[in-house]
């Protein structure tokens, strides 16, 4: 059987699909050197692992299209000491990026299955800094609050207001927020003073964010 070279694909989608498109923050890019996405697929996927688009995983979720990965992370401005809270878990490929820039990752999926195959998978490496749980990730983690950063991976109708009480002040959350057909990428501040900004990005398109009420 042919033998991929993992790293080669790997070096390949950092400077075509990420560089190229204008991600420059070393940390990130030193992530996605990094971390092995074939991974985080089923075996029949892995050769597909590094192209530019999103791949399919268990209960019809997807793992993200590795330049939506990097713009998220990017849009973060992450320094490294900060903990951070990602909602929707899926394969876990996103929390590993995060989980090699920041001190420790809190992330939520509301699929049992899918965050226990994400915890083995994440188990492997070795990391040390991701604490994953199941649930409704829009009411996010109050006892671990506040994050320095949180990324939502998941489209939502409206930004949940508990995510941004636990944000962080001088701290950042990323979310697609729209329709269950397209959404635009909002970035969202809170400044030192607990001011919010919010700046819509470019359009994206997610899976649905499905809160409690809505199951
Ligand atoms: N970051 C993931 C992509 C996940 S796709 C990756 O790189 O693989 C979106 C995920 O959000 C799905 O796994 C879905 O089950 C999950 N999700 C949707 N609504 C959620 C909610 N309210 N709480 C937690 N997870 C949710």
């Amino acid at each position: 059987m042919f033998i991929q070279n993992y790293s080669k694909l790997r070096q390949n989608m950092v400077e075509t699909q990420l560089m190229r498109r204008g991600i420059t923050n070393k940390k990130v890019l030193d992530a996605f050197y990094k971390v092995p996405r074939h991974l985080f697929v089923s075996p029949e996927q892995r050769f597909k692992a590094y192209e530019d688009f999103p791949l399919p995983i268990d209960h019809n979720q997807t793992i993200s299209q590795p330049y939506m990965v990097a713009l998220m992370t990017e849009a973060l401005d992450l320094i490294g000491d900060e903990k951070v809270l990602e909602i929707g878990t899926g394969s876990g490929y996103q929390t590993a990026i995060l989980a090699e820039i920041v001190e420790h990752v809190y992330t939520i999926e509301r699929f049992e299955k899918l965050s226990q195959d994400a915890d083995k998978v994440l188990k492997e490496p070795g990391y040390n800094n991701i604490s994953i749980k199941v649930g409704d990730g829009t009411k996010g983690w109050p006892e671990k609050a506040p994050f320095g950063g949180i990324l939502v991976a998941a489209a939502a109708n409206h930004i949940p207001s508990l995510l941004l009480e636990q944000l962080a002040y001088n701290s950042i959350m990323v979310i697609p927020v729209g329709g269950s057909r397209e959404q635009e990428l909002m970035v969202i501040s809170k400044d030192r003073q607990g001011n919010i900004t919010k700046q819509k990005t470019l359009g994206c398109r997610f899976l649905p964010l499905i809160e409690d009420q809505d199951y």
